[in-house]
């Protein structure tokens, strides 16, 4: 009992250090958006697909917005009303069009302008909060209208290690197909609903080409960004992602599920590797739009042959990761017991 009330502090610890310093970047975004942007848009968001890949757990339990959703259930006012499987499916849907719609915005706002995405992500705690306070567990927001949810599912298939579960100390079965406790979850968990399915389709199919896309599109100041070039953003990313779409439609049209799931492994690997093939030389001054996505210029210091054999190593890693490696079916966390029985340990414990 020792171990699981320090493994819960433990958390609570995580949790709250990292929520105090997401709190003081969003103040930044308001009162030095210069800093403000490069914390979170070149420091959190490239770290977090990694992240999500290799310790989905570990992200679902010190996410701030996650933290903050589940606060009516921890203090007991949530309503806990039950989701219907069609409705979990429809917001899972809806979820992948917020990532789809709000993917392209970077460029013309959310990258160049700490305002806006400082009340994007305002706004967007706000919605979890209420989502859950209303609908019971994790379904109201964490494992359906989420815009990352999806990708942890894709990402997240072979974690290196299952990890407490600090949200969730008893399961009431919030969802159908739990994602933190199935062994390699993927976006094909949950009920056999059109909008679920289409989601997932949509989701393993278009992501690669439309990450892609994303990397093809440079930054535009935010008051000039004028409906063209809005428009523009756009579209490279749909034309890639309809490519990698029909693709994945081809691809899998005459398979059985099994096979089906390592065609979506490779895909997932594609969208991550697409992802770092680009975003590891911006960080350093490599873009081949001067400046954009810029953490630090090392373009002096680092020699590009170096920089041009970066993308390689991690497109290797990320394939070999999540489409090659063996992972013996790991969950993300431990499941809790049903919240009819005995109150579960939220501990911190791993087994790798
Ligand atoms: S463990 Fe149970 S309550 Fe928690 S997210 Fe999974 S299904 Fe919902």
């Amino acid at each position: 009992m020792a171990n699981t009330n320090s493994s819960s502090k433990l958390w609570f610890v995580l949790q709250a250090a990292v929520w105090t310093i997401c709190l003081v970047m969003v103040v930044l975004l308001f009162v030095k958006p210069e800093i403000g942007l490069h914390a979170f848009w070149d420091v959190l968001i490239p770290v977090a697909p990694a992240l999500v890949a290799l310790l989905p757990g570990v992200w679902r339990n010190i996410c701030p917005t996650a933290a903050m959703s589940q606060l009516p259930r921890h203090f007991g006012i949530s309503k806990k009303r039950k989701m219907s499987v069609g409705t979990h499916a429809w917001l899972v849907l809806l979820s992948v069009i917020l990532l789809f719609a709000i993917i392209p915005l970077r460029h013309t706002y959310f990258d160049l302008n700490g305002p806006a995405t400082g009340v994007f992500l305002i706004v967007s705690t706000l919605i979890a909060i209420v989502l859950a306070s209303i609908y019971d567990g994790k379904s109201g927001w964490c494992a359906s209208l989420c815009p990352v949810h999806q990708v942890e599912k894709l990402y997240g298939q072979k974690p290196i290690a299952t990890v407490g579960n600090s949200h969730c100390s008893e399961c009431s079965k919030c969802v159908t197909g739990c994602p933190d406790s199935t062994p390699s979850a993927s976006p094909h968990l949950g009920g056999r609903v059109w909008a679920r399915r289409a989601a997932t389709f949509g989701l393993i199919g278009a992501f690669p080409g439309y990450v892609w896309g994303w990397f093809q599109i440079q930054d535009y100041a935010t008051l000039s960004a004028g409906l063209e070039n809005i428009v523009n953003t756009y579209t490279i990313p749909i034309v890639g992602g309809a490519a990698t779409l029909a693709l994945y439609a081809l691809l899998i049209s005459s398979v059985s599920l099994q096979k089906r799931k390592i065609i979506d492994r490779f895909f997932a690997a594609a969208a991550i590797s697409c992802y770092y093939w680009y975003r590891i030389p911006w960080l350093f001054g490599f873009s081949q739009f001067e400046g954009n996505g810029m953490l630090v210029d090392l373009s002096d210091t680092i020699s590009p042959t170096v920089m041009t054999v970066v993308p390689y190593v991690t497109t290797a890693f990320w394939v070999w990761w999540i489409a090659l490696k063996r992972n013996g079916l790991r969950s993300w966390m431990t499941r809790p017991p049903d919240a009819q029985t005995t109150p579960a340990p939220t501990g911190i414990t791993i087994s790798a």
